[in-house]
């Protein structure tokens, strides 16, 4: 069975991804979602073990002395960090798994799996994004100034293969749909058949 694709998906905080990849969720079958851990505290809605495994500091830093973490990264005041077995469980069993994370953590993953897929997911400005950050209404003035302040110095990231532009949530998610279908078709995955049909 052929293995699946690890989509590492970064982009502002309030760019849209979360929304994005629910949609993408929606679309296909074959896709699932890495919980990462976090020592953010939850937000109104936010479902431990699905929107992410929240823990304490004491405990994030006891899973990353257990190398139980892919890669981590500190954002703006807390940490985050991906469960490195779920990955390469789901990956084993044909799954394209979706990465959430930001740049930092993209780029540990990136030098640990070179054939991940690395997409970066913009909001159409930077006014927008401000826009959406403050309608979501989930952080403090002084977060949101944090969070934008990062999403100016991540948009010098330049090892992206894709960039997704969030206008509309229908075409991101298609989009992104697109990219794991094309990454399926590449030669290198399918030179087997060639064989097989010789
Ligand atoms: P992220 O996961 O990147 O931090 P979210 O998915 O939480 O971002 O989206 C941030 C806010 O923007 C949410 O309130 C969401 O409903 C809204 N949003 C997402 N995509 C769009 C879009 N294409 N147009 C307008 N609003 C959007
Ligand atoms: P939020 O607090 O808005 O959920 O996420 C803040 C930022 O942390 C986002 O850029 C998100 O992509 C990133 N993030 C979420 N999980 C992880 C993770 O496991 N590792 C890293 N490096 N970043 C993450």
């Amino acid at each position: 069975m052929p293995k699946g694709k690890l989509l590492v998906l970064s982009g502002p905080s309030g760019a849209g991804k979360s929304t994005v990849v629910a949609r993408l969720m929606t679309m296909r079958d074959d896709v699932c979602f890495s919980v990462s851990a976090t020592t953010r505290p939850p937000r109104p809605g936010e479902v431990d073990g699905v929107n992410y495994f929240f823990v304490t500091r004491e405990r994030f830093d006891e899973m990353v002395r257990d190398n139980a973490l892919l890669e981590h990264a500190e954002y703006v005041g807390n940490c985050y960090g991906t469960p490195r077995d779920y990955v390469a469980q789901k990956l084993d069993t044909g799954m394209n798994v979706i990465l959430d994370i930001e740049v930092q953590g993209a780029k540990q993953v990136m030098e640990k799996a070179p054939d991940a897929i690395p997409v970066f997911l913009m909001p159409p400005s930077l006014l927008e994004l401000e826009r959406r950050l403050r309608a979501r209404g989930t952080e403090s003035e002084a977060v949101i100034l944090g969070r934008l302040q990062r999403a100016r110095e991540e948009y010098h990231a330049d090892f992206y293969d894709y960039i997704v532009i969030n206008d509309n949530v229908e075409t991101a998610a298609r989009e992104l749909d697109a990219i794991i279908t094309a990454a399926h078709c590449a030669y290198d995955d399918r030179k087997n058949i060639l064989k097989e049909v010789e």
